[in-house]
């Protein structure tokens, strides 16, 4: 991948949503293609536009079970016996005739016989013992009658290149018999973390010890975002290892996610690392939790850039930092539009100090059971402390130096957003 990005690392702490679109401006869509079956198509990125290749719906179709009729018939039928039932219609069946002077019971989705103008859903008929229809109430012409084409007509745009393929979408394929589809390919992400004291879960702890739960977190986020993981495991805490690793990871991936060791403490390699290898872009994010944040760039060669993105060791931090800041950035390497963050007003039902210098993601829950949803906390807000992300439903966003008031509004992002 080619690097695209000017200017070199701010002083100081950049805002969380300079930081954001920094990233998704850095970003360079992949641009190899591949064409797969659409059974297989879920959660891939569409490479093309797809183009309705038929009108949908195909011919005027019934939207009720019920009665298809020439209105004008109806109406003269009024002074005498009614319309009687001489065709019938089920879905399935090819586009017939009206026979004059008669209706045809007709069924949800089968085409509309030729010479009829309406549907009378059955609910509103009666027959009588001779087969002759009977209505209540008014008629309207050409209701209950779906055109065709009037959803789409052969031609007009379906799905623009850079679409997420949900299962709606898929439907929508299908249901104008696409059967392959154009995609970007998978994005392959290098996984690794950093820390001398990790062990694996399942291994017995030693004091001083803390299992990497870090990345199991992020093979599942990376699962989620549809990304192959190339999983390199845990990395110790020195230059020689995470040059060792990155090296490795360079080869192997299109973007390395590493977390932990990217603070400006002795035992932090990471921020020096990369400088060393290449382009250090931003150092360090105004919000909490998620300060030691790192984005850059390693170099092998005049033309071969791998984009790094280093995530802070603690959890929630971790956590946080991949879903506003990395997952942009993955969105458009694999050639998504960058999902513009949801975000509503919700009252805090609790009073907190708030951060000095950056803004604060709280973790909370919303309590509906009041007319107006209540955040409350979902539990204790320290960075290291996953009991609270794992029931929050969302954050509640504290702007820097801002205190929390009970009764206040503050911005909510809901965290189902950040799933795929
Ligand atoms: P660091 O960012 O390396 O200074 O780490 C900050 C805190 O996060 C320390 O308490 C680490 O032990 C912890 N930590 C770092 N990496 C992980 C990980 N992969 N899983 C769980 N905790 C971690
Ligand atoms: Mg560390």
């Amino acid at each position: 991948m080619n690097c695209q990005c000017g200017e070199v690392v701010t002083p100081g702490l950049l805002d969380v949503f300079k930081a954001r679109q920094w990233l998704i401006d850095a970003a360079s869509p992949l641009d190899s293609i591949e064409d797969i079956s659409l059974d297989s198509a879920a959660g891939r990125v569409l490479a093309q536009t797809v183009v309705a290749p038929l009108d949908m719906p195909g011919v005027d179709n019934s939207a009720m079970d019920g009665y298809a009729l020439r209105l004008a018939d109806y109406h003269a039928s009024l002074g005498g016996a009614g319309l009687l039932v001489l065709q019938r219609v089920p879905a399935g069946a090819g586009v017939l005739l009206l026979p004059a002077g008669g209706c045809a019971r007709i069924f949800t989705g089968a085409p509309v016989p030729v010479g009829a103008d309406t549907v009378v859903p059955q609910e509103r008929v009666t027959l009588d013992q001779h087969g002759h229809v009977h209505l209540e109430g008014a008629l309207v012409k050409g209701a209950n009658i779906r055109r065709q084409g009037e959803e789409t007509c052969a031609g007009t745009q379906l799905l623009a290149a850079g679409e997420y393929l949900n299962a709606a979408s898929i439907a929508l394929l299908a249901s104008h018999g696409i059967d392959t589809v154009s995609v970007k390919r998978r994005l392959r992400v290098a996984l690794l973390s950093t820390g001398d004291e990790l062990i694996a879960p399942g291994a017995l702890r030693s004091p001083g010890q803390v299992y990497d739960s870090n990345r199991a977190m992020l093979n599942v986020l990376l699962a989620q975002a549809q990304c192959d993981v190339v999983d390199l495991g845990v990395t110790a805490d020195s230059p020689h290892a995470l040059h060792h690793a990155f090296d490795h990871a360079q080869s192997a991936a299109d973007v390395v996610l590493c977390t932990g060791g990217v603070s400006v403490g002795e035992e932090d390699h990471v921020r020096p690392v990369i400088e060393q290898r290449g382009g250090l872009h931003f150092h360090g994010v105004a919000m909490k939790p998620g300060k030691p944040f790192a984005f850059g760039y390693l170099d092998a060669g005049r033309f071969s850039v791998t984009p790094l993105i280093a995530l802070p060791g603690n959890p929630v931090a971790s956590l946080v930092g991949w879903q506003l800041l990395a997952l942009p950035f993955i969105h458009v390497m694999q050639g998504r539009r960058p999902m513009a963050l949801q975000r509503y007003s919700v009252k805090a039902g609790f009073a907190k100090r708030g951060p000095r210098g950056r803004c604060e993601l709280l973790r909370v829950v919303l309590d509906g059971s009041n007319e107006e949803p209540v955040a409350q906390l979902a539990g204790g807000q320290g960075s290291h402390m996953l009991s609270a992300a794992s029931q929050a439903h969302g954050y509640l966003m504290v702007n820097a130096d801002t205190d929390v008031v009970e009764g206040g509004d503050y911005v909510y992002y809901p965290i189902s957003q950040f799933a795929a």
